[in-house]
């Protein structure tokens, strides 16, 4: 559900800067890894260009709820649905759109999510688009893989790289999605210190460092519930997935996530909790 209150406030503060001095640019990439508050920035940017409240862009108004239930004409959004990638002909409907004038307001939004999807084919459907729009608009590429979007789209795209901090929150509604139940959810309360905690854990890992060992009892110590332990090792897994993306660290991520994968399969035959964080906490020592 698109929530235009859970966004990067940083990267909103400077698009409204932009966009009150009309120096918005025409198009974005907002890579993140954390998916859902980058599709709510964007929807957030699209709100704010519509919005007919005085505390733009409020979320309440006519306009607004129309862009946010995905009923707003001028504004498209293209979704990879249940396919691996984003084809061109997701991408030329985007171009016969922008041959009609807008219903409803003076400028489109497109906003493309998994942008790293795009094929070849619809890569080049989009530059042509980017390059000479025949009609204003606002395209927003999500990514979260800045490697894997073609250098001639970066470079004709103003990029935002949102803080993955900002993930660090534990935007619960993407837990949904990995396999927690809403009950589990709400009994895990507020994740804030335990993100930052299992943060340390995890670089103490990375680094060799015998404090590891420290945290790994202290870890153990603080999840007593089912739902503690999971969302434990969800987190670290997450954070080896994020190394994953970064050339400088992919390789500490590949072996994290080798790690993590162990301890699965450890679980599976009721190897302690304190346990399964002892073993990741030597694994830098190999
Ligand atoms: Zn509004």
């Amino acid at each position: 559900m698109i929530d235009i209150k859970k966004i990067d406030q940083a990267q909103a503060e400077i698009l409204k800067r932009a966009y009150s001095n009309k120096q918005l640019a025409h198009s974005f990439l907002f890579v993140a890894n954390d998916q859902t508050i980058a599709i709510n920035t964007a929807f957030w940017l699209a709100c704010l260009y519509n919005c007919q409240g005085e505390n733009k862009p409020d979320g309440t108004c006519q306009n607004c709820q129309q862009i946010l239930s995905g009923n707003h004409p001028d504004v498209l959004t293209v979704q990879l649905d249940d396919r691996q990638s984003l084809s061109i002909d997701q991408i030329r409907p985007l171009k016969e759109e922008l041959a009609k004038s807008p219903v409803e307001s003076q400028i489109r939004f497109f906003i493309i999510e998994q942008a790293q999807t795009l094929t070849l084919s619809a890569a080049n459907a989009l530059l042509n688009l980017l390059e000479e729009p025949i009609a204003p608009v606002v395209t927003i590429l999500i990514t979260n893989n800045l490697d894997q979007i073609l250098p001639t789209i970066r470079s004709r795209t103003q990029i935002f790289k949102f803080a993955s901090e900002a993930s660090l929150s534990g935007s619960k509604d993407s837990l949904l999605d990995s396999g927690f139940s809403a009950d589990e959810i709400d009994n895990l309360g507020d994740l804030t210190k335990l993100n930052q905690s299992i943060k340390y854990f995890y670089e103490e890992i990375c680094e060799q460092n015998d404090l590891a060992i420290v945290s790994a009892y202290k870890l153990a110590s603080q999840s007593q519930s089912p739902e503690l332990r999971k969302y434990i090792l969800f987190r670290l897994k997450y954070l080896a997935e994020q190394d994953l993306h970064h050339d400088d660290k992919r390789i500490t991520g590949m072996h994290m996530l080798k790690y993590l994968m162990d301890v699965d399969k450890m679980n599976l035959s009721n190897v302690s909790f304190k346990n399964l964080l002892m073993y990741l906490a030597l694994q830098g020592k190999r």
